[in-house]
């Protein structure tokens, strides 16, 4: 059965207990990862995935707390004897950006460097990202300051359907992607341009009518005005305003099926 677990739930800035945002989807055949603000080798090791299952690994935007973790976590499956390709997904911006990154560390010289393959995805609504055994994956954009995608992550053994905001503040794009969801995975880092609050992610799950709501990528610095600035029975009542379903707090090592 294919799980999603949680390895980081904070917004841009993290505490002990809450890595930035990413997530890994556990199939039968293998684990997609979802960003990697930090180096995800040790989280990966708590949740209990092996390093190696990890072949597909899916960027959502080129900011720091979503990829700044991507040169530790390509070193250090070189440096473990990966020899296998690992393919990489996200958007053009996002992939040059990447790439020129690495070229900064000289990567094209550490020997015997295991097979990188690129794979753009168009800048659009409901554009095909991956389709494997475990998952149909689509992606969508989102209203961030930067390139941004959002995914529809589709369980195909279970036939349930994961709608993930990724960062932005709502928008058709996003309300399209949730229609018909059965879990709503979004962001809570406040409302303003560019992000989404508790309230927000809400409106959305109630208009759309998912099963459940799991909010993530949160303020974990309480007391922040300048974003969410709410408790997790803050963000919680918030949600609730707006949708009768079950809400949860995403934390760090949650782990949930689709
Ligand atoms: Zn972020
Ligand atoms: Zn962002």
């Amino acid at each position: 059965m294919a799980k999603v677990k949680i390895l980081g739930s904070a917004y841009a800035t993290p505490n002990p207990k809450h890595e930035n945002t990413h997530f890994a989807l556990q199939g039968s055949h293998g684990t997609i990862l979802v960003d990697c603000g930090a180096n995800p080798t040790v989280r990966l090791e708590r949740a209990g995935i092996p390093f190696d299952s990890i072949d597909h690994v899916i960027f959502t935007h080129f900011h720091p707390d979503h990829v700044g973790g991507a040169p530790l976590m390509l070193m250090n499956m070189w440096l473990m004897g990966r020899t296998k390709p690992l393919n990489i997904y996200g958007l053009g911006h996002c992939l040059r950006n990447l790439q020129l990154l690495m070229e900064m560390y000289d990567w094209k010289m550490w020997p015997n460097f295991y097979p990188v393959s690129w794979h753009a995805v168009a800048d659009g609504e409901d554009q095909l990202l991956y389709d494997g055994e475990d998952f149909h994956i689509t992606s969508w954009p989102a209203t961030h300051f930067v390139p941004t995608l959002a995914l529809r992550i589709r369980d195909k053994p279970a036939g349930r359907v994961l709608a993930y905001t990724c960062d932005g503040s709502p928008c058709d794009s996003i309300n399209r992607m949730a229609v018909g969801a059965n879990t709503l995975l979004h962001e809570a880092a406040g409302e303003g341009f560019g992000h989404s609050s508790a309230l927000q992610a809400g409106q959305l799950a109630g208009r759309v009518g998912v099963e459940v709501l799991y909010l993530v990528h949160y303020d974990v610095h309480l007391g922040d005005q300048r974003n969410s600035g709410q408790s997790e029975t803050e963000m919680i009542a918030s949600a609730r305003i707006n949708f009768g379903g079950r809400v949860e707090i995403a934390e760090d090592f949650t782990e949930f099926e689709i």
